[in-house]
């Protein structure tokens, strides 16, 4: 691996792909980004430990020891855990509202035994840094916390306010994270909020760098249940009605139902950019469907493979069956579970509808899990885009920045949900092959810590910076 690596290096840097990383003032803010990755490894914020007001207060030190103002470094306390808001204050000489930049302090629980290297202890080897959290989302709140050290060091004035913040249990209940959108909306009042933990930079599988995904909206996700129920009785009485067969039914509808293609600017742009990376005929019907969402032989093209059928609609899904009570009884009820990934802008009533629609069996009982938080995509901000962009070429050049609807919740979700538009992205470029968030032995390349510093710098001076 280690050799892949360096490979890698030579050869991009031979070719003249990465701009210089290290200037003479980000090799000490490269250390500070380290340490506090380390030592917030260190700190098992995993939900139920209690951790996460630990892991706050240590990063409240290092922004008060930095020169921030102590009113302007705020805790809050969410149960167990703890949310925080750091503001760095502009001067207002752009006259813009302010820009959230956020990430989650939280992490997935870790059992040691089951990982080859200690999880919370962070362990370099073959030019990967390891432990729990190195990628989701420690890296991220180290990023965004070194940026605004290193801001202040620098003796940066913002034209607008910054506003880092930190959620605490976005792995879990994402309670904290609708405290601090209920403060932001009401409080801060930002532009938009960029958060730090999703989307970011692809290599391919010789380490070069492919695109860079910025996710601007999310699927809503909600799941069903829906009953039938009967009676019952003695198995050796069979009826003609069935709780089962009534379900059976009910499922195979549901199978052979597909919701209609929908669209936005985000998703087609999303296929024009991949088009020319993926190529063949898959990436011929992304250039058809981008061009034209009526193509149907596009659509269908994409609909058959499960990593792009999600971008061209709402998909449901039966995931969970149970029913029966007894080997010899009639069964008295039959319950299965159906998990939506819903387009942006339909709605959970307006889904549960059609599937209800779709089986027309009024006898069956139909119930919404959970509460599902809806949000809109996120308008695909010029000022944005363009920074990002910026951002990322200052990098590798060349490589598209694509815009990317995600299908699982962040904290970004919550943020579009109060009106806060949001994009989701990191300064981590890695394999797909050696993305292990949530997982085991979750890693990230070790040079994307001066990669990744310099292109959040990059990133805020530009967007708050003139
Ligand atoms: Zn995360």
């Amino acid at each position: 691996m280690k050799k892949i690596y360096r490979q890698f290096l030579a050869a991009t840097v031979a070719f003249g792909a990465i701009a210089p990383v290290a200037t003479a003032s980000d090799v000490p803010f490269q250390a500070e980004a380290r340490e506090i990755l380390s030592d917030s490894i260190a700190i098992r914020t995993v939900m139920g430990y209690g951790n996460v007001p630990k892991f706050a207060h240590y990063l409240e030190d290092k922004f008060l020891a930095a020169g921030f103002a102590r009113e302007d470094v705020t805790l809050i306390p969410v149960g167990e855990t703890m949310a925080m808001l750091v503001r760095f204050k502009g001067d207002g000489r752009s006259g813009k509202a302010p820009i959230v930049l956020s990430a989650h302090l939280d992490v997935v629980e870790a059992i040691p035994e089951d990982w080859e290297r200690d999880p919370y202890t962070l362990i370099e080897e073959d030019g990967f840094l390891f432990g729990r959290g190195v990628s989701d989302n420690k890296f991220g709140v180290a990023m965004l916390a070194t940026t605004f050290l290193r801001l202040k060091a620098e003796g940066f004035v913002p034209s607008r306010d910054l506003v880092i913040a930190f959620s605490g249990d976005e792995e879990t209940s994402m309670a904290s994270t609708m405290v601090l959108a209920k403060r932001l909306a009401e409080e801060v009042k930002p532009e938009f909020a960029i958060v730090a933990d999703g989307g970011g930079g692809l290599l391919d599988e010789d380490g070069k760098p492919v695109s860079f995904m910025v996710d601007s909206a999310e699927k809503t996700y909600a799941s069903f249940t829906v009953t039938a129920t009967n009676p019952g009785g003695h198995s050796s009485l069979p009826r003609k009605d069935n709780a089962i067969y009534d379900l059976a039914k009910a499922l195979v509808k549901l199978d052979a139902f597909e919701f209609p293609v929908m669209y936005s600017d985000l998703t087609l742009s999303y296929f024009e950019k991949s088009a020319p990376l993926i190529g063949g005929d898959v990436g011929a019907a992304m250039a058809r469907f981008a061009k034209n969402p009526k193509d149907k032989k596009a659509a269908a093209t994409l609909r058959a493979l499960p990593e792009y059928v999600g971008t061209t609609g709402t998909t449901c899904v039966t995931t969970m069956l149970k029913g029966g009570h007894a080997e010899n009884a009639l069964p008295q009820s039959a319950t299965a579970t159906v998990n939506c990934r819903i387009f942006p802008g339909v709605g959970v009533a307006k889904t549960l509808e059609t599937l209800k629609g779709v089986v027309a069996n009024d006898s069956l009982t139909w119930t919404i899990l959970d509460n599902p938080t809806e949000s809109d995509a996120s308008p695909l901000r010029e000022d944005v885009f363009g920074a990002v962009e910026r951002a990322v070429h200052n990098r590798f050049a060349d490589i598209p920045v694509i815009p990317h609807m995600a299908s699982g919740a962040s904290d970004s979700l919550h943020f579009r949900a109060a009106g806060i538009p949001s994009y989701t992205l990191t300064g981590i470029f890695m394999k797909a092959e050696d993305e292990f968030a949530h997982g085991l032995n979750e890693r990230v390349p070790t040079d994307n810590i001066p990669g990744a510093l310099k292109m959040w710098h990059d990133l805020v001076t530009d967007l708050a910076g003139k």
